[in-house]
């Protein structure tokens, strides 16, 4: 888990002036390893910061997309997530809970064709199902 003083010293590296709402928004997506969307993450941090809007709370995440320090996670088209895991991984979303899971993959050993003159900019492979935890519930039921 990052501090504080890290998260503040990434956006200061990234050209982002370390503002609380920042500094806190991408704390709250470092930590929470679901991929928020901007809706939770307004309530998750309403509590902490009476007055926040969400219009804020949309601007600070255009503002860490655009400096690189988050991405988008889009799996059903009506719902944008939140991830600052930028490494290499893939999602697992859960039908029952909703839940978005980073799963590993290693994209260099996929058998893909047809990509030939194309220039890759992003990857992401979405897998659906029931996560355990759904799973588990539903047998003790
Ligand atoms: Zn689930
Ligand atoms: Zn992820």
């Amino acid at each position: 888990m990052k501090t504080f003083e890290q998260i503040r010293d990434n956006l200061i590296e990234h050209g982002v002036r370390p503002s609380n709402y920042r500094i806190r928004i991408l704390q709250c997506l470092e930590d929470d390893k679901l991929h928020p969307t901007a809706d939770q993450m307004y309530q998750n941090l309403l509590n902490e910061f009476p007055t926040l809007s969400k219009m804020s709370v949309y601007n600070t995440i255009e503002t860490l997309l655009d400096a690189g320090l988050i991405r988008e996670v889009t799996i059903e088209n009506n719902e944008v997530r939140y991830d600052a895991n930028l490494l290499e991984h893939g999602h697992f979303k859960c039908n029952h809970c909703g839940k978005i899971y980073n799963i590993e993959i290693d994209f260099k050993s996929l058998k893909i064709s047809g990509l030939d003159h194309f220039i890759v900019k992003d990857q992401d492979i979405f897998l659906k199902g029931i996560c355990p935890e759904c799973s588990n519930h539903k047998q003790s039921i």
